[in-house]
């Protein structure tokens, strides 16, 4: 006998709620698989009223969002990616109208921004730095530095035109741990830098009888 232990007695309210509880648990599977099938008939009815909500409460609707990520990001993710490759088809033709009604202002963004030589360069830079990234190799080479470098460059390093537009191309690859550097700069024209791809120098050399 426990003496210290107080004996409680339920109040009516109580003995009415554990035994709600009770019958809860008892159908639990069959009312989820009503609640499944009421879901399943009335689906347009669901989405339409979350539409109506993130329209009336968009700061709530985007702090849910947030919640929702911070849990799991890679799921988050992956459902994003699911969802883009679902309705690619959709999201194409969206694409393709919105261009076509936005064509001037993209024109002039093209013709503002991107034919710069600045902006090539950058466009460059951000491409092997990325890679170099990647790959985990070093980089040394400044957007300046590639400028001076293209600039300067007079003839391909490996068929010795200089009739082609050169390009600047990472002797040892980056994929095989070359450098973003200077010292790692050969010019190279497109058709040249386009087949030796991440491929060993010499054994490109060598391929194109440049090295016996
Ligand atoms: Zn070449």
């Amino acid at each position: 006998m426990n003496e210290s232990e107080p004996v409680v007695a339920l109040s009516e309210a109580e003995i009415k709620h554990q035994r709600r509880l009770a019958q809860y648990r008892k159908h639990y599977n069959s009312h989820k698989e009503q609640a499944r099938e009421y879901y399943r008939k009335n689906k347009d009815k669901f989405a339409k009223r979350c539409v109506e909500y993130r329209k009336k409460n968009p700061e709530r609707h985007r702090e849910n969002a947030r919640r929702q990520y911070a849990k799991n990001p890679a799921a988050r993710i992956a459902s994003t990616v699911k969802s883009q490759k679902k309705h690619a088809a959709k999201r194409a033709a969206y694409m393709l109208a919105w261009r076509a009604k936005n064509k001037e202002h993209l024109l002039r963004y093209y013709h503002e921004k991107r034919v710069t030589p600045e902006w090539k360069i950058r466009a460059i830079q951000a491409h092997h730095k990325r890679t170099a990234l990647k790959n985990k190799c070093e980089v040394r080479a400044t957007k300046t530095d590639l400028k001076k470098f293209l600039e300067s460059a007079t003839h391909c390093h490996y068929c010795g035109t200089n009739k082609a537009k050169l390009t600047v191309d990472h002797f040892v690859p980056l994929s095989k741990g070359g450098a973003h550097a200077l010292e790692n700069f050969v010019p190279a024209c497109k058709s040249c830098n386009s087949s030796k791809r991440d491929r060993d120098p010499h054994e490109f050399m060598r391929s194109i009888g440049r090295l016996l």
